[in-house]
């Protein structure tokens, strides 16, 4: 592919943008580089449809980015609750102080320091320094990769480090140094409603002229990939443990999924068959030391939740202690139904919760 090709690509996106997009988004056209950031932060690995009302309810608590900076982290956790990849949460978090501590609240407006912040890699460096600053450089995400292959034909899978570079250097290329932000979001927008995943609009579409994928017939190899992500099954028991009208609950600090989120007591089965069969056990004391004395009241039907890379299948139980065992009594903290609404749980384990004791009382 030669400069005329990639200018003539360049030249017929934006003219789709300026004329054709209709695509309606909260940050479409944001200068303030705090909105531009915390979008595009919670757009990371997420929908956004499901990205839209975090944006609004993050907007709403925290105006700017010291409001952020001086929420606890519990509370920025909470109002997350439900989105996943909570590292990135974290990362929120902790660039919201540095920009106030070390910046005094402005953000530095160059793609280098951007970079060094906690939480923002070349994509998210790149559409806040074009989208804010006007910068020339490219985003590259899904969108951009899915474009870009079919477009131009390009079978190198993206996974790979060599696909990744091919592919940055060709945004680069293909990018309007004249308008940035327009190009980055006509590429992501076109890729969101016409070069889509499933069915794209090819008979419509005003690049199929010269797609490559599309005079191939072959639209759906791109863009190609050279390994499939394993998924790992897993299989729990949630046990709401009450006593005194206090639940035991505690923050999972251990490197695994949900970390820094409260959980209850639990047991992890090795196998599904496994976990179907503890269901059976009348008296919880088979199942675990910690369980010894615990009476049993019910069981809530199981529930899934699939994580990027993990899908978690998990019952909850409650049951009462009459006495915790030591091993309860140091390791967990002991809270009201109260208390238990402000601190950020798993998707999974609030959706128990909201069974438990919203419908029930
Ligand atoms: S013709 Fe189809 S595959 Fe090619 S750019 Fe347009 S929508 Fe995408």
């Amino acid at each position: 592919m030669n400069r005329k090709s990639k200018l003539d690509f360049q030249q017929k996106l934006l003219k789709w943008h300026f004329q054709e997009n209709k695509r309606v988004l909260p940050w479409k056209g944001e200068t303030q580089v705090y909105k531009i950031w915390l979008s595009e932060i919670i757009l990371q690995q997420t929908r956004t449809e499901q990205g839209w009302k975090y944006y609004e309810r993050f907007l709403e608590r925290f105006p700017s980015v010291h409001d952020l900076a001086a929420a606890s982290l519990d509370e920025v956790y909470k109002l997350w609750e439900g989105l996943g990849y909570y590292n990135r949460c974290r990362n929120l978090h902790a660039t919201a102080q540095i920009i106030v501590t070390q910046y005094s609240g402005v953000f530095p407006a160059d793609y280098e320091s951007l970079l060094r912040l906690k939480g923002i890699g070349p994509y998210t460096a790149a559409a806040i320094a074009s989208f804010a600053f006007q910068l020339p450089y490219a985003v590259v995400d899904g969108n951009v990769y899915r474009v870009l292959s079919r477009y131009f034909g390009i079978g190198t899978p993206i996974d790979t480090t060599s696909g990744k570079h091919q592919f940055q250097t060709l945004a680069q290329e293909c990018l309007s140094v004249l308008e940035p932000a327009a190009y980055n979001q006509a590429i992501m927008d076109f890729g969101a409603t016409v070069c889509k995943p499933d069915a794209p609009l090819c008979a419509t579409c005003p690049l199929q002229k010269k797609c490559l994928a599309f005079k191939e017939k072959s639209v759906t190899h791109y863009p190609a990939k050279s390994k499939k992500v394993q998924q790992k099954d897993r299989w729990f028991t949630f046990y709401f443990l009450s006593w005194k009208g206090r639940y035991a609950v505690r923050k999972r600090e251990q490197k695994d999924v949900w970390r820094s989120l409260y959980e209850f007591p639990s047991i992890e089965w090795n196998s599904e068959k496994e976990w179907e069969r503890s269901q059976k056990f009348k008296t919880s004391t088979k199942l675990s030391d910690w369980l010894q004395g615990v009476k049993i009241n019910n069981m809530l039907s199981p529930k899934v939740q699939k994580l990027s890379h993990q899908t978690i299948r998990a019952f909850a139980v409650t049951a009462t202690v009459s006495n915790p065992a030591h091993q309860l009594k140091t390791e967990w903290e002991w809270k009201t139904k109260a208390e238990l609404k402000a601190f950020p749980f798993p998707r999974i384990l609030q959706d128990f919760m909201d069974i438990q004791f919203t419908k029930k009382g």
